[in-house]
């Protein structure tokens, strides 16, 4: 921002306002309302969690798209972390449990809403292995707003075959499988099968082992996820699907991208998908190899905008540039991609590689994969079109409530966590002023939480660490206050005054400036300084990098 000279003593602040736009994920409507039973049931680690460890899924269902109904089984194979006899899985209504089994006999089980308590008679020893079968149907919630609420999507093709997914964040997978629905554990891998009607096939992630052919009319496809996965990044696609494929020779070597499409939309797909090798490209430059090269990758249409399935991305950006074909920064750098092939495809390193535990630290995810929008911009385009596309897509910034939401009731927080989290991150990159030690930090980060599900402490942590920074301030500020730094000036004397405020105590954050073609750091404090260095009166520019509003006041007089 640049701002006028001060002969006047103009009273400046520069906001960032007028939305171009509205992101409707994590909108945060529930800040205030008081939580119920449910939220602590679904989203703390609840005693009849705690005690065993998720290892293994065998998702094995039917889908029947006239009745629009899923049956099946999911069988549960854990290891006992300590003692415990009372089990709980998650369903939602109006899907149904037949029966809990294990070791072949039958369950009693108490119900709370949509947690179920299953007492098992078998002793369960800790260090000992078991598996939990449940059997379950019906016909799921169908997402009223696909993909920001939960639910199944039926919709039809060109010729009229169905055309099926699903979408869940936040609300849960338990709105169509029974599951361990928190996300700080997750099955080690997965067996996702799925029986469908030919000539329909089903798209799940990780890779097709085999398909069985079935003389009813009916094929299953049985896909094997050789990674950890999240409930939420479950998910199933089902069309009468055209399959191309390219091989990308990455960082660890060959990479299989497969795509899947609507017989009708081959030709726009092909020509659209060239942005998939062009973000790997990115990205495993920026944050180290795609983190799941034993399940592939795949870009699968589906009849709603699109979700960062793992290893499974899904697609309904319509096949055009930019979001939906607009562009969050109006700079026009945001057209030069698919919003929702780069996005989505980013939150294979965040969201799917390091995963939050709890979604009050959704800003893991959605703030990293933002961020990774512009530096997808910087690899191809150079480092001034993703400071661009990041101060433009500010106008969509809204400081309404803390990016980080409320923990133990599945919670997420305001939907700053995108272009403002992206923002946040920018502000670091200059704090650090070294563009190989910010790549190197990147890059590190996804090994260290390799296939993890973290908190947003152990990523501060490990930012301040590695940084060398003070950074709990400069995190408390961004990340738990809805406020903006504002960095306060004025002229006196031949000293230029500067300070903080509206920030957390100890906010130290440095800033660079530029006078005319020479660049200052200040390390303002909430405190007073001068320093004579400048030249007075002079117009001085706070570098646009840096999230942050400024304002130049009248002297004081002390
Ligand atoms: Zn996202």
């Amino acid at each position: 921002m640049k701002l006028p000279p001060d002969s006047t003593f103009l009273y400046v602040l520069v906001l960032f306002s007028g939305l171009a736009f509205s992101i409707p994920l994590a909108s945060a409507q529930q800040i205030g309302v008081p939580y119920s039973r449910q939220d602590s049931l679904r989203g703390s680690i609840t005693p009849e969690r705690e005690w065993w460890d998720l290892v293994f899924y065998h998702l094995d269902i039917e889908v029947d798209p006239r009745k629009k109904t899923i049956e099946g089984t999911n069988s549960v194979y854990y290891t006992v972390l300590q003692e415990g006899q009372v089990l709980q899985i998650d369903l939602q209504e109006p899907m149904e449990i037949r029966a809990f089994r294990q070791e072949g006999e039958e369950l009693t089980y108490t119900r709370e809403g949509n947690a179920y308590f299953v007492n098992l008679s078998s002793p369960q020893k800790p260090g000992s292995s078991h598996n939990l079968e449940i059997s379950y149907g019906g016909s799921p919630r169908i997402s009223p707003n696909p993909p920001w609420s939960g639910g199944l999507t039926w919709e039809k093709d060109e010729k009229g075959k169905p055309f099926i997914a699903n979408s869940n964040q936040g609300d849960g997978a338990s709105l169509w499988w029974p599951c361990k629905d928190h996300m700080y554990d997750e099955p080690d891998s997965m067996l996702i099968s799925v029986k469908v009607p030919d000539p329909l096939i089903n798209v799940s992630n990780g890779r097709l082992r085999k398909t069985e052919k079935h003389d009813d009319g009916k094929s299953t496809y049985h896909w094997f996820v050789a990674n950890p996965i999240s409930n939420y990044g479950v998910n199933i696609s089902i069309a009468d699907y055209s399959h191309f494929s390219e091989e990308y020779l990455g960082e660890n070597g060959p990479l299989s991208l497969d795509y899947y499409v609507l017989k009708e939309n081959l030709d726009r797909a092909r020509a659209q998908f060239k942005d998939v090798p062009r973000l790997m490209r990115a990205f495993e430059y920026w944050f180290g190899p795609y983190p799941f090269y034993e399940d592939g990758f795949k870009l699968i249409e589906v009849p709603y905008l699109g979700m960062e399935h793992q290893s499974a991305v899904t697609y309904g950006n319509g096949y055009q540039q930019g979001y939906k074909g607009k562009d969050f920064s109006e700079t026009g750098w945001g057209l030069t991609f698919d919003y929702i092939i780069i996005h989505e495809a980013g939150h294979e390193w965040f969201a799917n590689n390091i995963t939050y535990q709890d979604i009050a630290d959704m800003w893991i995810h959605e703030s990293f994969t933002t961020y990774s929008e512009s530096l997808f911009l910087d690899y191809h385009y150079g480092v001034n079109a993703g400071n661009a596309y990041l101060q433009g897509a500010r106008q969509v910034i809204k400081n309404d409530i803390p990016i980080i939401g409320d923990y133990g009731v599945n919670q997420r927080g305001s939907g700053d966590m995108y272009f403002k989290g992206a923002n946040i991150l920018h502000t670091l990159r200059q704090w650090i002023d070294d563009d190989k030690k910010w790549r190197k930090i990147l890059r590190e980060m996804n090994k260290t939480f390799y296939h993890q599900t973290v908190t947003s402490s152990e990523i501060e942590a490990f930012l301040a660490k590695k940084t060398g920074f003070p950074l709990q301030s400069f995190f408390d500020q961004y990340l738990r206050t809805a406020d903006v730094p504002l960095f306060q000036f004025y002229w006196k004397e031949g000293r230029l005054y500067y300070r903080w405020r509206e920030v957390v105590e100890d906010f130290a954050m440095p800033l660079r400036i530029k006078q005319q073609d020479r660049i200052h750091w200040l390390e303002p404090t909430s405190e007073w300084q001068s320093t004579p260095a400048l030249i007075e009166k002079e117009m001085i520019e706070a570098d646009p990098n840096f999230y942050i509003f400024t304002q130049q006041i009248q002297p004081v007089t002390e």
